[in-house]
């Protein structure tokens, strides 16, 4: 447990923030959640350990953390904002029936698209990073 805030506190010094109850438990719940939340489920997770955050103070650290590439931010299908723990390289799989959003990591296939990506440039641009959103559903036992 204590190397654990040790480890928050090291990822809030290397991007050059203070350490407060508000950013410790923000943080600490998006590295052990394992999940994609939106901001009202952080809030939801956080408001419990700290009673006295609000949504915009919970919104406003889950930017900050985006911009210094702590989090990275998607959006869903129906325009919902997600945010993910950078922690392992990964790409995501995007349920369509219900929302749900998993990881999905495969070195093969980030090979292959390193590959692709270093023979075929993009004219004007430069590649920082190539993500797959793959959109699933489960499959019908009956079929
Ligand atoms: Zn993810």
């Amino acid at each position: 447990m204590i190397q654990h805030y040790q480890h928050i506190k090291s990822l809030l010094q290397e991007a050059g923030m203070k350490t407060t109850p508000q950013r410790l438990a923000v943080l600490d719940y998006m590295i052990s959640c394992k999940c994609h939340p939106c901001v009202d489920e952080v809030y939801q997770a956080v408001c419990e350990h700290v009673p006295d955050i609000s949504k915009a103070t919970v919104y406003k650290v889950l930017e900050s953390f985006a911009q210094e590439g702590i989090l990275s931010k998607m959006s869903t299908n129906d325009g919902k904002l997600k945010y993910d723990y950078i922690d392992e390289r990964h790409h995501h799989m995007f349920d369509v029936e219900n929302g749900e959003i998993k990881d999905f990591a495969d070195h093969e296939l980030d090979e292959i698209l390193n590959k692709y990506f270093r023979s075929r440039k993009i004219d004007g641009y430069v590649i920082e990073d190539v993500k797959l959103e793959i959109k699933v559903k489960k499959q019908n036992k009956n079929n």
